[in-house]
């Protein structure tokens, strides 16, 4: 028999969606809980008062939360080394830093030193689960797969598929871009923890014949994930009414076969009545990031509307354009994009979103996204006295509520003292 291992500290998970159901029906709480972990699974969590007997037991002790690691929705491996960079609306930041940021990664080299990185970030910030771009770089896409596998990172990674409207070093044909991501969906999709995704960039840089390209793909691998851009500018949105006049945003994608329930869509701040109910009905989900399209100027996303369409929604740091790996900010913006709007989004309806929320995006929550049994054991042991302040309002929280709110609006990668995917240790800062 496997040994069983007990973590012993306050334990908080979400278990159901809070947008549905009572907020006291949608998460368990333990001032003083267990998590049993046994063969990378959970084996079961509770009130230390019912731990199973028999076990070993980690004490914690009472400033540790035990947490689900962060799901991030979307963002940009490459981007990561131009976070902050300052001005100008999505088109032209597009074009004065993210093209000449990603036409770097056709140096290999480069490519490796930041996805190292990459990861690092992720995991001090207690992101354990993430869907990725990378460039449209076959090479550098590798290497991204490959330092998620040696870190048992769990991922979605797709190298991005441009083929016009971009400069000449990062724009490919339609059958290449075709071509190398055929060979690393074969290469990596569902290797271990990794995933591919399908992903054009959006429909200002695809030709009509890459997306045709890009819906061959999906139709051969059905399971594979689809990851693009949609509605994110108003700009964008008029300039994809020049570029394919005939439709709407959302029916570019769908007329080449690309919304499907394995389809995320980063932004949609801007889509219309019927884009929702199309999206609705394919299944098709969003990335919601708020942090970004405050940092560009993009637009106040509709949360509760795109909900209430019955279209499913995930958080993401959108880095480069958002200006932080920490999901904890992504729930701090989320609320404040909302606030601004007259709606008030509770600390569980938050936490839900960054994690089994995204795990339910990204349709992986039979494994991850919450603190359940016979889920992976990915989870995060936070410090609730990584700093004075933190101590101060931790410890002098009211409730569960209280506290998760604090953690959201102070929280940064300072209160991750441990991360685990798969009950493995992924990373531990002393
Ligand atoms: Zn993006």
């Amino acid at each position: 028999m496997a040994p069983v291992k007990l973590f012993r500290a306050r334990v908080f998970t979400p278990v159901a969606d809070p947008f549905r159901v009572a907020a006291a029906d949608s998460y368990l709480s333990f001032d003083d809980g267990y998590l049993a972990v046994e063969r990378g699974r959970i084996a079961g969590v509770g009130p230390w008062s019912e731990h199973p007997s028999g076990a070993t037991a980690v004490d914690l002790g009472r400033e540790a939360l035990v947490i689900p690691g962060f799901i991030d929705t979307h963002l940009h491996g490459p981007q990561l080394e131009m976070i902050g960079s300052y001005g100008g609306h999505l088109l032209e930041w597009l074009n004065r830093y993210t093209f000449p940021t990603e036409a770097k990664f056709s140096d290999p080299k480069h490519a490796e030193a930041i996805a190292k990185s990459f990861f690092d970030e992720l995991l001090r910030n207690g992101t354990l689960c993430a869907l990725v771009f990378s460039t449209v770089h076959f090479e550098a896409t590798d290497i991204f797969f490959a330092e998620a596998e040696r870190r048992g990172f769990r991922a979605i990674i797709g190298k991005t598929m441009m083929d016009r409207n971009a400069p000449e070093a990062l724009l490919e044909d339609a059958k290449t871009s075709y071509e190398q991501s055929r060979e690393l969906l074969l290469r990596w999709h569902n290797r271990g923890l990794l995933r591919y995704a399908i992903a054009p960039r959006f429909a200002p840089t695809s030709t009509p014949e890459l997306l045709e390209r890009a819906g061959e793909l999906k139709r051969q691998f059905p399971d594979a994930y689809v990851h693009t851009h949609i509605s994110e500018n108003r700009n964008e949105v008029e300039w994809v009414h020049e570029l394919f006049p005939e439709a709407e945003y959302a029916d570019v994608y769908d007329d080449y076969g690309l919304l499907s329930d394995r389809t995320i869509l980063a932004h949609g701040v801007h889509l219309t009545e019927e884009e929702l109910d199309l999206l609705s009905r394919r299944g098709t989900r969003i990335a919601h990031c708020p942090n970004s399209n405050l940092f560009l100027g993009s637009g106040l996303f509709h949360l509760h509307h795109v909900l209430d369409s019955g279209v499913g929604v995930g958080l993401g740091t959108d880095i480069g354009a958002g200006t932080t790996p920490s999901m904890f900010t992504a729930m701090a913006a989320a609320y404040k994009v909302q606030q601004v709007q007259g709606v008030s989004l509770s600390p569980f309806e938050l936490w839900y979103l960054a994690t089994l929320g995204g795990a339910r995006a990204l349709s992986l929550e039979n494994e991850t996204g919450s603190l359940e049994a016979g889920k992976s054991a990915d989870f995060l042991v936070l410090d609730l006295h990584a700093t004075p302040l933190i101590s101060i309002r931790s410890d002098g929280a009211a409730n569960v509520e209280d506290l998760l709110a604090g953690l959201i609006f102070m929280g940064d990668d300072r209160l991750v003292r441990t991360a685990y995917i798969a009950g493995r240790e992924v990373s531990n800062r002393p």
